[in-house]
């Protein structure tokens, strides 16, 4: 089978790699379908990472079962599932806790997509290896287009996750975006279905921002602080001094999510921070936890995942139109 390897900046390739055998009666083999970069993908592709090339890039896809262990319940061969982007079992202390991003089971920061805990391939791949197929893969419910929800092994499940939870314990508020992909898009189009009662996006790029105004947000190319002026702030750009903007415009008791990933370093305005008495979190998403709260949302047609999709491309393109600048590509196998 093939792997779409990341070689250098704005550089990927197929290479050759053996078909993933089943290791376990506990795991399954997937074919991805449709599958699409995350925002941190694009950061990468740009050189801006930290992992030195090769390695085999993708961490968010719906991908057809093609086999699965004897003791695999969930899921059987033909099923089209939501594969996570972190390798987790579900039975240790952590798993079972919800934090399925820190699963000592494995390495820690085991992922798809980079070799940062062990290797585990990439959902670019042809064919991919899943360890623990009932506590990783999500049945795609019926009626969702796998295109659309191809981001639902990250970025979309992650941005329910940075505002459902606080809609729901504070109804109505204003919401802050401050973003640069796919996330922060996501994110204005889940606040608005779910109450919030005021939205602004800040991006610099207008096709971004002519999509958030399509969700209903209010838009600016940048902004500087305004002081009390949202219960809830996103921060989605990989930049310290954006999420240094976004936590000096919360109010009293504020949150602030952050998306993380700021490859460089910088400095936050704790002061302010402590005299506003916001909570800052910052952290890799416990992703298989919400994925189905995540399905549930797009299923009930509130929201629309499709819109963020920039570029639908065969699968055959990827070494050609994943280095190009797409907001979120997917590529589509025709066999799948
Ligand atoms: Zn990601
Ligand atoms: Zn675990």
């Amino acid at each position: 089978m093939r792997e779409l390897t990341y070689t250098g900046r704005r550089a990927v390739e197929w290479r050759e790699a053996p078909d993933p055998a089943l290791r376990s009666d506990q795991e399954a083999i997937v074919m991805p379908v449709a599958a699409t970069s995350c925002d941190v993908d694009s950061a990468i592709l740009a050189g801006h990472g930290f992992i030195d090339p090769p390695f085999a890039l993708g961490h968010e896809c719906v991908a057809r079962v093609v086999g699965t262990g004897d003791a695999v319940t969930s899921v059987s061969p033909g099923d089209l599932v939501v594969v996570p982007w972190s390798i987790n079992c579900g039975t240790c202390d952590h798993c079972r806790a919800g934090l399925t991003a820190h699963c000592t089971a494995v390495p820690h920061m085991a992922m798809y997509g980079a070799p940062i805990g062990g290797s585990w391939g990439g959902l670019f791949s042809d064919l991919v290896r899943v360890p623990w197929a009932d506590a990783m893969l999500v049945p795609l419910p019926a009626g969702l287009d796998p295109v659309a929800m191809a981001s639902a092994s990250d970025n979309w499940s992650l941005s329910w996750r940075l505002v459902a939870p606080h809609l729901r314990n504070r109804p109505g508020a204003r919401v802050l975006v401050v973003a640069r992909g796919s996330i922060g898009l996501y994110v204005c189009d889940i606040a608005r279905a779910l109450g919030a009662s005021d939205v602004l996006y800040v991006d610099p790029d207008a096709g971004h921002r002519r999509l958030a105004e399509s969700f209903g947000a209010r838009t600016a190319e940048a902004i500087e602080p305004v002081r009390h002026g949202f219960d809830l702030a996103v921060e989605a750009t990989g930049r310290v001094d954006q999420l240094a903007l976004a936590v000096k415009c919360l109010t009293p008791e504020g949150i602030c999510e952050s998306a993380g990933n700021h490859f460089r370093p910088g400095e936050l305005p704790l002061l302010d921070m402590y005299l506003t008495a916001v909570t800052l979190r910052i952290a890799r998403d416990n992703v298989r936890n919400h994925i189905p709260d995540a399905l549930d949302l797009a299923r009930s047609g509130d929201v629309d995942p499709a819109r963020v999709v920039s570029d639908v491309f065969d699968w055959e393109q990827l070494p050609e139109a994943l280095p190009e600048k797409h907001l979120k590509p997917v590529f589509v196998r025709k066999d799948g």
